[in-house]
């Protein structure tokens, strides 16, 4: 049995004292969510603070990135995930689209980034998804399981324990424009596919996938009826601490 994730992705917005804010406003609403687990990420400045602010919650935090880099050194602008573990975050998002579309990630990046995040001992959440001229062009497959096999290649069977993958089709994010609970699971079982070929079937069992893309209160409960879709990342619809709420408690 799966447990659900929902993951809520803050992207650059919030100073310092409005994360924590919105972090506390969050706590007593999601205190009785045990039937899944209740991911945020702030900005890299709001860290620290923000799981102190936590700590003993069932929140817990995730960065936004990590640097390819696994060790300190001369890399200016770079976080290492050694030092996001630090600061007590237990998660990484990896790959998400607007790194690869507006900062250059590509699948080797976001690899090294993957086995950064994992030798520090993180949970990765790894982002894939297909923009709309390749969802229209009858690729997005194709797309999608190179995005896997890319940013997972090299890992043990141990390391996939802390893999989790998010779907997020690219036509899908900040535009109100969700993709159907049928289009999200079509994908969502192609890729537990891709993973039982590359790795076992007992890992693809394991592995979590999460729709991104739009996700909010009102539509949470028809895509995680879905047999394959196993929580959601959600971007815009995090920001408020109720809405956010909302959807950690779905009911489906
Ligand atoms: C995201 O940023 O990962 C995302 C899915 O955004 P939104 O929910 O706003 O589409």
């Amino acid at each position: 049995m799966r447990k659900p994730v929902i993951a809520g992705n803050w992207k650059m917005y919030k100073t310092l004292s409005d994360s924590v804010e919105t972090a506390l406003a969050l706590k007593p609403l999601v205190a009785n969510a045990n039937h899944c687990d209740v991911v945020i990420a702030p900005v890299f400045t709001a860290l620290k603070t923000v799981c102190d602010r936590l700590e003993g919650s069932n929140i817990k935090v995730s960065a936004q990135d990590c640097s390819t880099e696994k060790e300190e050194g001369a890399h200016t602008g770079e976080v290492a995930a050694f030092m996001l573990r630090d600061v007590g975050a237990s998660h990484v998002i990896v790959g998400h689209s607007e790194r690869r579309q507006f900062y250059g990630d590509t699948d080797a990046t976001v690899n090294r980034k993957t086995q950064a995040g994992l030798a520090a001992g993180l949970i990765v959440i790894m982002c894939v998804g297909e923009t709309l001229e390749q969802r229209e062009a009858g690729i997005a497959q194709n797309v999608v399981s190179g995005q896997i096999i890319g940013g997972l290649s090299g890992l043990t069977a141990s390391d996939l324990d802390r893999i989790i993958v998010a779907y997020e089709p690219v036509w899908a994010i900040g535009t109100g424009r969700t993709a159907t609970p049928e289009q999200a699971q079509e994908m969502h079982a192609f890729i537990r596919r891709v993973f039982a070929e590359r790795h076992s079937s007992d890992a693809a069992q394991a592995l979590r996938i999460l729709y991104g893309g739009s996700v909010k209160p009102d539509n949470i409960a028809g895509l995680m009826a879905q047999g394959d879709i196993d929580g959601a990342l959600v971007g815009g619809a995090s920001l408020k601490a109720d809405s956010f709420a909302r959807i950690v408690n779905y009911r489906v």
